[in-house]
């Protein structure tokens, strides 16, 4: 007995304290026998585990040779999808926003955020280079089931026409000066306090970005050039592919099961929906591959979206010694009474491989838009500062995603890192929306004189 026991604790190395315990229950007779040899099972299991953690973080990795080709990648993707329509995966719209604000609007703005799970009013006034924003308020209400549930397109069609009836029908006398894309909306917003801010970054549900691209370097564009020589671009990036993304099988599974297969590979990567759902995945083939929660699957690890990223985020900054906050999630949300601790440090682990790949790419994607606009490097020692504003709560609250994508950037950029800043830029597209609207209606003003 003891003969095999020191075997495995050779073979095993770090499941040392596993047998040990075994070797002193040992020699209590059968019973202890039996129970060393379900043990010796557990440490099988256990090995398992461990070993389909190693796997899933060995095709997770993202070392800083990938991320530069996934940053090479973003940015010849950005010229394909520039020259034209159809010409890559990034659909690169022209947002027909040729102006971002200067501080001059004026006037009292509505803004709606009809994007995500929630649905947002903002009340902007404006009130002028003087007085900036006089006044900003937010209401949130979140939208019921029924609503989310139904297709994109029933929320995304004539949206303005629908609004303007509705208001209609209330005796609302407001206009509907103009339908802005988040991504356009953060980066007007961004621009309007920062006049630095060449591109925004949403991180929330969804993830996408828009930047601010010099007219000529538009082929697909065959109008007048705008008089200010600049145009906005949503990227819709998103929709980015590359060969060099780290594809797993639990990402492909998560993107067949989908409501759109093939389309948002990055954003299924990166983006709040989805790194929640990515570590059910993997839990799940673990509990039934590794006998992780013990000799029985939860079921509700078989509830798809069932794991939310906030929740996520929870247990990945839980800092217990026992990981407090990682068992009572794992009973609340998956009703597994009671986790043992090395159970819960591989769910903490998990949750940082999966977070890391995200905010590492999403890096990736934000140096790739640095290069297309050629300010990756110094040049000639020239010194220049640009700034990218970020808006969404995945950015806003998973703080370590957040500063494992803002230490990735630097890392990237070298040098160039202190001519780069990242902006937290709250409610930065519904503000954007008001500034857009605002001289939207100065046009609306001069066509109706
Ligand atoms: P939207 O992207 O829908 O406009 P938000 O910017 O508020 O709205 O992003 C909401 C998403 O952000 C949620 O779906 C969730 O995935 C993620 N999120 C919200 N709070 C947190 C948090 N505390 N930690 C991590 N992710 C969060
Ligand atoms: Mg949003």
């Amino acid at each position: 007995m003891y003969k095999k026991i020191q075997i495995l604790l050779v073979k095993m190395g770090k499941l040392v304290v596993c047998v040990a315990v075994v070797c002193t229950a040992a020699v209590c007779g059968a019973a202890a026998v039996l129970l060393m040899m379900r043990r010796m099972k557990n440490c099988g299991e256990w090995g398992k585990a461990m070993a389909m953690l190693k796997e899933f973080e060995e095709k997770c990795a993202t070392p800083v040779e990938k991320l530069r080709q996934v940053a090479d990648a973003m940015s010849v993707e950005m010229h394909a999808g520039l020259a034209s329509e159809g010409g890559s995966k990034l659909k690169m719209l022209i947002s027909y926003v040729d102006n971002l604000p200067t501080g001059d609007e004026q006037g009292l703005f509505y803004a709606l955020d009809l994007g995500g799970t929630n649905f947002r009013v903002m009340r902007v006034q404006l009130g002028g280079k003087e007085n900036r924003i006089v006044k900003h308020e937010v209401k949130e209400v979140s939208i019921p089931q029924n609503v989310m549930a139904g297709s994109s397109s029933d929320v995304g069609q004539d949206v303005v026409g629908e609004l303007t009836k509705a208001m209609e029908r209330v005796d609302l006398d407001v206009r509907v000066a103009a339908l802005v894309n988040d991504t356009v909306g953060t980066l007007a917003g961004g621009r309007y306090n920062n006049p630095d801010v060449i591109a925004a970054v949403i991180l929330g549900t969804g993830t996408n970005a828009a930047y601010v691209e010099r007219a000529h370097a538009i082929p697909k564009w065959h109008g007048l050039l705008p008089k200010s020589g600049e145009m906005v671009i949503n990227m819709e990036w998103g929709n980015f592919h590359s060969t060099h993304l780290p594809v797993t099988e639990y990402d492909q599974n998560l993107d067949a099961e989908s409501l759109n297969p093939a389309e948002q590979i990055y954003e299924k990567m990166i983006s709040g929906m989805y790194l929640g759902e990515i570590l059910r995945r993997v839990l799940c083939r673990m509990a039934e591959e590794a006998s992780l929660f013990g000799d029985y699957v939860p079921q509700r690890l078989k509830i798809p979206f069932i794991l939310r990223t906030p929740d996520m985020a929870a247990m990945h900054h839980d800092e217990s010694a026992d990981l407090k906050v990682v068992g009572n999630k794992l009973k609340d949300i998956l009703e597994v009474p009671n986790s043992t601790l090395k159970t819960r440090k591989i769910v903490v682990e998990l949750c940082d491989i999966i977070t890391s790949r995200g905010a590492h790419l999403s890096a990736a994607g934000i140096v790739g838009i640095l290069k297309k606009l050629g300010i990756d490097t110094l040049k000639n020692g020239e010194k220049h500062r640009s700034v990218v504003a970020v808006d969404g709560a995945l950015f806003e609250h998973y703080t370590k995603f957040r500063n494992c994508m803002e230490g990735t950037i630097k890392e990237l950029l070298g040098d160039a890192a202190d001519s780069i800043v990242i902006e937290l830029s709250s409610d930065g597209s519904g503000v954007g929306a008001a500034l857009l609207a605002a001289s939207h209606s100065q046009y609306l003003g001069l066509d109706e004189s």
